[in-house]
């Protein structure tokens, strides 16, 4: 796997899409087990398993 590509899946690891709205963005890696609050409707946004 190339270093792009490892790059690309560490984003989207970190992209988080939001289940009201569906608007997709990315949390910080300190985030990643918490609830996040979408940016575009404000609801909470739950940390993927
Ligand atoms: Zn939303």
């Amino acid at each position: 796997m190339s270093i792009f590509n490892q790059a690309a899946k560490t984003i989207l690891d970190m992209a988080r899409k939001c289940p009201k709205c569906g608007n997709e963005q990315v949390v910080a890696a300190s985030m990643k087990k918490e609830s996040v609050k979408c940016k575009a409707c404000g609801a909470e946004v739950p940390p993927k398993r």
